[in-house]
């Protein structure tokens, strides 16, 4: 079976400010670590250089939130995942559902901007997940995985990839779905992933779960099959609370 490092990333969103990044990211320095477990920051781009520098001596991560699918041009407020990189990231994130519903991005436009990771080397965390409308005519898997399937470039290699399963109705609201919906998502996912680039590809890919993750739910999320981490937004913006999930 495929040897998957955990990986727990946090999605800071537009928050934070100069001083709370600063404290923040102390803060999280802090963890001690637990072998086959990464950790991942992903701030405002605003804070990525200062983040950045303060994670240079730990085995902590930095991330994006967004890159624009070119390299470079006329693209006035976008940012390319080349820049990203030059910073120090190592992942951006793409197709949030926050970044498909208030800047209307489709699964091509998400597809571009995960190629553009990989053109800059950069492993793209993949977003999909269904609304509740969608969950409660039964669609959520037909949704998910034509999501994906929309979403991903070809010829991804395993260790570039990752996909964040993230039920949008879950998104800050402290609501859930139960542990075996969950890992029947990331079943689907996994057996389509399997499906387009082979086994081995398929059954390296790390999928995260992502929705009102916290300490007191994390242990039994990340105990799932095929749940190799957490995409986390609020819980990520504590760090006692982002190392509990780290730890559990
Ligand atoms: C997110 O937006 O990626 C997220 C999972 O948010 P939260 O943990 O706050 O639900």
């Amino acid at each position: 079976m495929a040897q998957r490092t955990t990986l727990i990333a946090g999605n800071w969103k537009m928050n934070a400010s100069g001083e709370m990044a600063e404290v923040l990211t102390d803060g999280l320095k802090a963890w001690a670590g637990k072998p086959g477990v990464e950790m991942l920051v992903c701030p405002p781009f605003p804070y990525l250089g200062p983040v950045g520098a303060m994670i240079a001596e730990s085995d902590i991560k930095l991330g994006a939130q967004t890159c624009h699918a070119n390299a470079s041009g006329a693209h006035t407020g976008d940012v390319a995942a080349e820049m990203l990189a030059d910073l120090g990231c190592s992942y951006v994130i793409v197709g949030h559902s926050e970044r498909r519903a208030d800047h209307g991005e489709t699964d091509s436009d998400v597809c571009a901007q995960a190629e553009a990771a990989h053109r800059a080397g950069l492993c793209a965390i993949v977003c999909v997940g269904e609304t509740e409308a969608e969950r409660d005519e039964g669609a959520t898997l037909s949704v998910v995985t034509d999501q994906l399937a929309g979403s991903l470039p070809e010829g991804s290699p395993a260790t570039s990839l990752v996909v964040a399963y993230e039920p949008v109705w879950a998104i800050g609201t402290g609501r859930t779905p139960t542990n075996n919906d969950v890992q029947d998502v990331h079943a689907a996912i996994r057996g389509l992933l399997c499906e387009r680039f082979g086994n081995e590809i398929g059954n390296g890919v790390r999928l995260l779960y992502g929705g009102s993750m916290k300490p007191t739910n994390a242990e039994g999320l990340l105990a799932l099959q095929d749940v190799d981490g957490g995409l986390i937004g609020g819980a990520s913006l504590k760090a006692e609370d982002f190392i509990g999930i780290a730890d559990a």
